[in-house]
């Protein structure tokens, strides 16, 4: 049997509720397929940790993570504390330091929930977008001139590496070879007309190895309403950081909301720690009331099983979310009027009825 040391960072809000929950179902599934056990070490590095050491969290931080295979992260944000301090803090450290340079979001419309569109049935909406996740749009470069005064000219530039385009884009292949042979990627070359010619130039020549999937680049804009209007032809879509960062929430908004979606930051050399957290925040509104959605956490726990090529029991616990949504136990975010508890309980209850 497979021990695999996970790093637990619970947080904030609603995240230590939804973490527990979930491990409480991962621990099932291992039960359940003998094959691998995960080992949980917790940490407190949160807004709360904050509040009481004036950092996210302890100096050798990034050090003690390293040992681990994964982190499975909450979420992190309480109000009085300002957001670049828990992204600058803690997010963004341990992204950087472990280069996850790819940030994946499946968009699957999961059977039991509605769609905002119509005419898409479950099933039919199914495919990711791999976002990069180091570079590009998000580069902290550029700067004001003349602050303040009606001369002031503002410059916030982009910065695109061949070495970082070409392996997220190669990775964007890999996983087409093993889905359904198709790449979208999403370009704007007619507006930006530096990076996103280069963009298409790589992405270009990282599919010549790849001539039995098939290939298409699209305007952002374009692509953005094919989300919409025909989020069937997909497989896998790959993005530069902001224009994932935006075809992600959509994809979300289309398959059923925050309450439910998951992500994960990976290294996929697997040098070090991935992170697997799900889309939504910490969500003080509802924190400490029971009723938060844990799907999103539980989710991302089947992501987590994936990356460690644990596919069966991936593909195990999606379908006990499935039922459980079809079975009308929901959360109020998704018109239910059960409990946090009560979700997990029916998940973990139809997982032991396939036993
Ligand atoms: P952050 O700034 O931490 O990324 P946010 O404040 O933008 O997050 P969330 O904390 O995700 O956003 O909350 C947005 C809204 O969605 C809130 O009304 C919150 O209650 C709701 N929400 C988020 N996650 C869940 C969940 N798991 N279950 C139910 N409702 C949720
Ligand atoms: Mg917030």
């Amino acid at each position: 049997m497979r021990i695999i040391p996970v790093a637990l960072i619970p947080g904030d809000g609603i995240g230590p509720e939804v973490v527990a929950e979930a491990q409480r179902v991962l621990d099932q599934v291992a039960r359940m397929s003998g094959r691998f056990r995960f080992q949980y070490r917790s940490f407190d590095w949160s807004c709360q940790y904050y509040l009481a050491h004036g950092k996210m969290m302890p100096d050798d931080g990034l050090k003690i993570l390293q040992d681990f295979e994964a982190i499975f992260l909450g979420a992190v944000g309480f109000p009085p504390v300002p957001d670049h301090v828990s992204l600058w803090g803690l997010l963004l450290p341990i992204r950087r330091e472990f280069d996850q340079y790819v940030n994946l979001r499946p968009v699957k419309l999961l059977r039991g929930i509605e769609s905002p569109l119509r005419e898409v049935a479950p099933g039919e909406i199914d495919f990711i977008v791999i976002r990069e996740n180091t570079e590009g749009e998000y580069s902290n470069s550029g700067g004001r001139l003349r602050q303040g005064t009606p001369q002031e000219v503002v410059v916030q530039n982009a910065v695109f590496t061949r070495y970082g385009t070409e392996r997220v884009i190669r990775y964007a292949f890999e996983r087409a070879v093993h889905s359904r042979q198709h790449v979208t990627s999403a370009t704007k070359s007619n507006g930006l007309n530096f990076s996103m010619p280069f963009w298409d130039e790589v992405f270009r020549s990282v599919g010549q190895a790849y001539p039995q999937v098939k290939q298409e680049l699209y305007h952002i804009d374009a692509l953005a309403a094919y989300f919409v209007t025909r989020p069937k032809s997909f497989d896998v879509v790959v993005a530069s950081n902001l224009f994932g960062d935006i075809l992600t929430d959509l994809g979300g908004a289309i398959t059923g909301g925050i309450g439910i979606a998951p992500s994960a930051n990976i290294n996929p050399e697997k040098r070090y720690p991935s992170m697997f957290e799900p889309v939504h925040g910490s969500a003080p509104d509802i924190a400490g009331r029971g009723i938060a959605n844990p799907i999103g956490q539980i989710w991302t726990g089947a992501l987590m099983l994936e990356h460690f090529g644990l596919m069966a029991e991936a593909e195990l616990l999606i379908d006990a979310i499935e039922a459980t949504l079809l079975d009308g136990v929901k959360t109020p975010d998704l018109g239910g009027r059960h409990t946090t508890r009560d979700v997990t309980d029916h998940i973990i209850q139809r997982l032991t009825a396939w036993e």
